[in-house]
């Protein structure tokens, strides 16, 4: 199976595309409060869920067309269990390797209730024999309280640190999924002001960095052995209008200036290397260095695969978008589209949505190389430090088994990463504006 996999992907790739993968909004139905997100249960709009006999022909037209990852997201899909289950048993059977879902956690509050084990054992039991890759838990902060008062969910923190050995023992490995936002480090909100109310960027870039030590320890010390950085998705008011995933805000904790975001991401990039050996952690340092020098004004960097080989289809009329966010692109039904004859030149670097743009990035040399090889030589040799950060993220992910969350993580293989050289270290930025 590992072996028919590799050769897809190969053929893919030689073809010049990267397998794709489909976001499905099953629901934009939710139970939790979270500041970041329009979808939060006060919010008033007409809300929808996907009917599980559609979504099986979408399963259908993108099995035919070759889709290697499909990811059911909300709202929170977990209201709607029993369906997201046979869905994506019935992925699995249609042959799509990557299968994923995920959380807001709410099951898992009430972990003093006599109850609590035993509701735990049959869901993870029902995750383990479905196809399920996957499985992401959403976190806000390293506290727990402030991640528990922005999700509306109290307890539920107590109830992930019983549930995961729980988990584990059905050979399923959840991944904590942060948001990105100013109390990721805990209750007092990450603003890099002096005491005179000026920025100061290296003031910023400290906090952030304790912050994401903070949250990373954190995650460990609550059982997980996955994680994932969900970079801020904050727009401004116009642009979240244009928005069909409504999972943007424009609350201050969740919001950054583009002056900001350069050394927020170098802050994660930084940290990153520290629990390299004891985490396995998404997030490339490769493409967060691109998200740095494109803030930085360098407009080299590789576009975002959104409406090449990425697509979202939306939970209200099943539609598909190159992504979320841009909603003025109605590509119509997936059954109706011929993937290949889509512009297959990607442009696109409006936002910093992580799941579309850290694979855009990881693939990018590889499809480079395939179309001008001496053009993805120039590109590393250029910028040295990309390269020895895009090496060493492919050895890594390789050392990850490629965030299989239905295996351990191995500890060995993660250990050899102890001594990593922080190739684009805290003093890039330094270095750069000094
Ligand atoms: S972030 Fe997720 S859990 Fe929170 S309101 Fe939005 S959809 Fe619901
Ligand atoms: S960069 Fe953002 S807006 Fe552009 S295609 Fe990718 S996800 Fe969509």
């Amino acid at each position: 199976m590992k072996d028919k996999l590799a050769t897809g992907l190969l053929r893919t790739l030689f073809g010049g595309r990267i397998p794709p993968q489909i976001v499905i909004q099953y629901t934009d139905q939710c139970n939790a409060a979270c500041g970041q997100c329009a979808m939060r249960a006060s919010n008033r709009f007409n809300r929808s869920t996907l009917e599980p006999n559609r979504v099986k022909w979408l399963i259908d037209a993108m099995a035919e067309r070759g889709v290697a990852a499909i990811s059911f997201t909300g709202g929170e899909p977990m209201l709607h269990l029993d369906d997201v289950l046979e869905l994506m048993r019935y992925a699995g059977r249609a042959g799509i390797p990557y299968i994923r879902t995920g959380t807001n956690g709410f099951f898992l509050r009430g972990s003093d209730k006599p109850d609590f084990e035993a509701r735990i054992h049959s869901i993870a039991a029902r995750l383990a024999n479905s196809p399920v890759r996957n499985f992401w838990i959403s976190l806000d902060s390293a506290h727990p309280e402030t991640h528990e008062k922005n999700r509306g969910l109290p307890g539920v923190v107590k109830g992930i640190e019983k549930a995961l050995p729980i988990f584990e023992q059905y050979g399923v490995y959840p991944s904590a999924n942060l948001g990105v936002n100013r109390l990721t480090g805990g209750p007092e909100p990450i603003t890099g002001l002096r005491s005179d109310r000026t920025f100061d960027p290296e003031l910023f870039s400290r906090q952030f960095r304790s912050a994401f030590r903070a949250f990373y320890s954190f995650v460990e010390s609550l059982g997980f052995t996955m994680v994932n950085a969900c970079y801020p998705m904050s727009f401004e008011d116009a642009q979240a209008d244009r928005a069909v995933y409504a999972a943007t805000s424009v609350e201050d904790f969740i919001r950054f200036r583009n002056e900001e975001k350069p050394w927020l991401f170098q802050a994660l990039l930084d940290v990153i290397p520290e629990f390299r050996p004891r985490l396995r952690i998404f997030s490339p340092r490769s493409a967060l260095h691109e998200l740095i020098q494109g803030y930085r004004g360098d407009s080299g960097g590789f576009a975002c695969r959104g409406g090449v080989d990425f697509f979202f289809v939306d939970a209200c009329n099943m539609d598909v978008y190159p992504c979320g966010y841009r909603g003025e692109e109605n590509l119509g039904k997936l059954w109706d589209l011929d993937l290949s004859k889509l512009n297959a030149e990607p442009w696109c670097k409006q936002c910093d949505w992580e799941c579309f743009r850290d694979p855009s990035t990881l693939f990018g040399p590889m499809l480079e190389f395939r179309s001008s090889p001496a053009k993805a030589v120039r590109r590393l040799l250029k910028d040295r430090t990309f390269a020895k950060l895009w090496f060493e993220d492919l050895r890594y992910y390789r050392a990850c088994g490629y965030f299989d969350a239905r295996r351990p993580m191995n500890k060995a293989k993660l250990g050899r990463f102890r001594k990593t050289d922080n190739a684009a270290g805290p003093s890039q930025i330094e270095e750069a504006t000094a």
